[in-house]
């Protein structure tokens, strides 16, 4: 059994909502738009989704380390 978390709380850069979503097991999600502030967040550098960026928990497919474009953790 994989113990796979789908519940990340993102928190926005620049006014530092924090928001707790549930992240998608089968894609990775590009863009979202931060509630109070109306920023669009986009992943950084490297990072497949705002949940690798900003999130507390990394997204399904790099917990699971097939990654969609590249793990972070190389070990
Ligand atoms: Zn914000």
């Amino acid at each position: 059994m994989n113990a796979v978390l789908l519940e990340s709380a993102l928190t926005c850069p620049y006014c530092g909502f924090v928001s707790r979503e549930t992240m998608p097991t089968d894609a990775c999600l590009f863009y979202y738009e931060c509630r109070p502030c109306k920023t669009l967040l986009r992943p950084k550098a490297g990072d497949c989704c705002v949940f690798c960026s900003y999130g507390s928990v990394k997204c399904p497919p790099i917990q699971e380390q097939h990654a969609c474009c590249g793990s972070p953790f190389d070990s």
